[in-house]
């Protein structure tokens, strides 16, 4: 008996999702734009400030079909795949391509621990990558900041002075003034940072920084999911 691989049609592949949802995107360039988000399940890292611990292990298995006629009912373009680590299920790249497909504008929001080599060009990144107050800055995969597109964006969390140190150091080492658009974007922690105190720390940096916020925080009840 001959054995054939089977094929799996991609509208049968699966991905486990751990929530879709439609609201406003709080951050980065499109920050204020109307979005759907695709928060994927699973994380290789642990980032001590994590606010979606949530995706780590919840979740169900959706086929791409099943999520393309839920993204279907949401009026917007935009569409960001997040988690979690959205890289870490293999299927996201038929994810990629089939909401292109859809003239979708994609998002994806990744941590810098799995090479973007794979990742199409059609692709918007925010590259989050981890200062040492994460706990995870270790996992840093830096030549993830050479496959960046000039459109894309770089974003550092940042906890304290040191973090903001992290990020100006990162920037200069690697001449990311140069490579990108618009400067990399330093975001407070949530309740660990005031906005206005990283905001004094953006205006004297000796490279160009913007200050990012979590809008979405301040639009809605900070401890609210799915928004
Ligand atoms: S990479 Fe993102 S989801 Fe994973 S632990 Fe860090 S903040 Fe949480």
């Amino acid at each position: 008996m001959v054995e054939t691989a089977v094929t799996v049609k991609r509208e049968e592949m699966t991905l486990r999702i751990n929530e879709i949802f439609y609201s406003i995107q709080g951050e980065g360039t499109y920050a204020l734009y109307p979005c759907v988000f695709i928060r994927l399940t699973g994380c290789n890292l642990r980032c001590s400030w994590c606010d979606t611990t949530y995706s780590f292990h919840e979740g169900e298995h959706r086929t791409l079909k099943n999520i393309q006629n839920e993204i279907a009912t949401y009026p917007t373009r935009w569409v960001e795949i997040t988690g979690g680590e959205p890289l870490l299920q293999r299927n996201v790249y038929e994810l990629f391509d089939l909401l292109h497909e859809l003239e979708k504008c994609v998002l994806l929001e990744t941590s810098g621990s799995i090479l973007l080599d794979k990742v199409p060009s059609f692709v918007h990144i925010v590259l989050d990558m981890k200062a040492p107050g994460s706990g995870e800055s270790e996992k840093n995969r830096y030549e993830n900041l050479k496959l960046l597109k000039p459109t894309d964006d770089l974003k550092i969390v940042v906890k304290n002075k040191e973090d903001f140190n992290f990020a100006v150091s990162l920037i200069e080492e690697h001449s990311l003034m140069d490579s990108l658009d618009k400067p990399a974007i330093v975001q407070p922690v949530f309740g660990a940072l005031e906005p206005h105190e990283l905001g004094e720390w953006v205006k004297f940096a000796k490279v160009p920084l913007r200050l990012g916020m979590q809008l979405h925080k301040y639009i809605y009840d900070p401890k609210q999911r799915a928004v």
